[in-house]
């Protein structure tokens, strides 16, 4: 009972400056990971090794075998296969597997089995579904007798989700049965997201202060800490979808939306961040957000896409992965931020108001703060590719996600191949083309964003039907090879409010942020790879003019998407300097109430889209 189906990894391809974002991807820190850093290098306990034997090289892996995959790169391909074909060797005859210095430990095991199912949908490896069937069936009888504990716990939804894979992929029954034992030994995040226990900062519930010489195992059952943690709170995003999976149950539909809309109301940011630095923080634009958090908010996403079905997901998806995910790592990929704001007006290690992250966590680097995001980071649009379209019954497709791509599927029986043509987020016209098409009727049905009021469809003889309230248009023909469907989302700029009434500008699934002039510092250099401080060089404290006259300018894409030298799309709006909003220890954090008063002298300012910036105010006070 779920509404859409996935598509297997192999059926989609990137294109576009899709892939020209994957290309710079691999030839930035997720290339040259293996070989200069130790976590994920040779001596990895996933390798039979000495070192390190917990999440990080799964979490490497979970971003480079696809990123391998889509760009056909033997080279890395064969980097993954060696801790694949190590990890295969190593489930003994109870069906736990993995490095023996954690093997009472399970949750990096999750991670390294959604490694082994990508694996397996590119390769058809047979000796992947009963490998993942020994380990299910291990963990259903281990939580008979042992209470999962910390992270195991707190992340069982992503054992779920490689649960539904395999329940999915061999239909059987039995499967459903382990998940719920396994499931009710986990945390519960659908409870939790029907009415939000955490609706403050962390500061307000823990004391880090008192508790942090204590031992990370002591604090987590002292204190909600898995249950503020926001990579926790964001992997169990999903877990409302994979209960209507499991019980049948669409009641979970309600609960999935109302409570991540309640958590984005306490927490959220205008990038799609959920504050959490590294705990859940309130909604002011100059706490953090982690990296991680924002690779993990996409994947979860895909879940409630593909069971749901619901538009909104959507929105949710681009606004993450067009604003929040390119503006915390640089443009070529090496370095990147554990902390993001989104009001970020220099990256420094000053310290700052996080609950329990160090002083460098915004500072652009190899691993400031901690280690997990240089791991993670790699997964982000990898599985965003693997986002973009589903499959409706026997013979619609969907476009959920709107991205240049290719689906090369079968519908009807028949071989289907339609690429989009777009530079959307940056432009607003889709150009659908089909290259092959079945000889009956197919529907592709694509979802149209809440911010556009009024698309424009033109397929030549096609039947057009508007659903879900307008959400998407389904267009349904008996395609011919060559023929096309386009599609213009108007994209107006418009304003939306955020805490203590601060006004956003967006237009289309851009947010925009100021285009400050930055000064970039070398803090020190590691394996080759710089930290940076990153200084601004220019006014940032403005108030804009709310009615937002503004002028637009487009420049052409370029090879780097989200570039801020070129950026493909700038504003001019109009604006005011306030004087008396100043920095305080790196941050904007006294922000003037709105509406600002006084004559003060206007001028216009440059905005260029979030994803762009480095240092920015993305939400501003206002004048009317
Ligand atoms: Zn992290």
């Amino acid at each position: 009972m779920k509404k859409y189906s996935r598509i297997p990894i192999t059926e989609v391809k990137p294109t576009g400056w899709l892939y020209e974002q994957l290309k710079i991807q691999m030839n930035g820190l997720s290339g040259k990971l293996y070989d200069i850093w130790d976590s994920v290098g040779c001596y990895s306990g996933w390798l039979g090794g000495t070192g390190e034997s917990w999440e990080r090289a799964p979490y490497y892996l979970d971003g480079l075998l696809p990123l391998s995959y889509y760009l056909d790169d033997r080279k890395h391909w064969e980097i993954c296969m060696k801790f694949v074909e190590w990890t295969l060797g190593s489930q003994d005859e109870t069906g736990n597997f993995g490095p023996l210095s954690t093997w009472n430990e399970q949750w990096s095991r999750y991670v390294m089995l959604k490694v082994l199912i990508q694996y397996e949908e590119i390769t058809e490896d047979k000796r992947v579904v009963p490998f993942v069937r020994n380990y299910l069936q291990y963990m259903a009888r281990l939580v008979k007798t042992t209470k999962l504990q910390s992270w195991s716990k707190a992340r069982v939804p992503d054992l779920l989700y490689v649960g539904k894979w395999l329940y999915e992929k061999t239909n059987d029954t039995q499967i459903l049965e382990w998940l719920k034992e396994i499931d009710q030994n986990g945390y519960d995040w659908s409870d939790y997201l029907k009415d939000l226990p955490f609706p403050r900062p962390a500061k307000d519930y823990i004391n880090w202060d008192i508790i942090k010489h204590l031992s990370k195992d002591i604090i987590s059952n002292i204190s909600p800490y898995h249950e503020t943690h926001i990579v926790n709170v964001t992997m169990g995003f999903k877990h409302p979808a994979l209960k209507a999976v499991l019980y049948n149950d669409q009641e979970y539909a309600r609960i999935a939306k109302e409570g991540i809309k309640e958590v984005i109301h306490k927490h959220g940011v205008v990038s799609g961040c959920i504050n959490g630095d590294e705990h859940l923080a309130g909604s002011h634009p100059s706490q953090g957000s982690e990296l991680c958090s924002v690779v993990e908010y996409m994947f979860s996403l895909q879940s409630l896409i593909e069971v749901f079905g619901d538009a909104w997901y959507g929105d949710l998806m681009e606004r993450l992965a067009y604003n929040a995910l390119p503006a915390t790592i640089t443009e070529d990929f090496m370095e990147h931020q554990y902390l993001q704001q989104a009001n970020q007006i220099m990256a420094d290690d000053r310290k700052r108001p996080w609950f329990n992250n160090d002083e460098d966590s915004t500072v652009f680097g190899l691993e400031p703060n901690f280690g997990c995001c240089t791991a993670n980071m790699h997964q982000g649009w990898p599985k965003f590719v693997h986002s973009l379209w589903l499959r409706e019954g026997e013979s619609t497709l969907v476009n959920m996600v709107l991205a240049p791509s290719t689906i090369d599927t079968t519908l009807c029986s028949e071989r289907v191949i339609l690429t989009l043509h777009t530079k959307y987020p940056f432009r607003d016209r889709l150009l659908y083309r089909f290259q092959q098409a079945p000889a009956q009727p197919i529907a592709v049905k694509i979802r149209i964003p809440s911010w556009c009021k009024r698309p424009q469809i033109i397929c030549k003889g096609a039947k057009l039907t508007w659903q879900d309230e307008g959400r998407f248009i389904l267009v349904e023909k008996a395609f011919r090879e060559g023929e096309q469907i386009q599609v213009r989302l108007e994209m107006k700029e418009f304003a939306s409010f955020w805490h203590q009434g601060t006004l956003a500008v967006e237009r289309g699934p851009l947010v925009y942020g100021l285009d400050m002039k930055e000064r970039w510092e070398i803090k020190k250099e590691v394996a080759g790879v710089k930290d940076y401080y990153v200084f601004p060089e220019s006014p940032w404290n403005y108030a804009l003019n709310s009615a937002l006259p503004c002028q637009l300018e487009e420049q052409e894409l370029t090879d780097i998407p989200f570039s801020k030298k070129q950026p493909p799309v700038r504003l001019k709006v109009e604006a005011c300097q306030v004087e008396e909003w100043t920095q305080k220890n790196g941050d904007a954090r006294e922000i003037p109430q709105s509406p600002i008063m006084g004559d003060r002298e206007k001028k216009m300012i440059s905005l260029i889209p979030f994803g762009c910036t480095k240092l920015r105010i993305s939400q501003f006070p206002y004048y009317e």
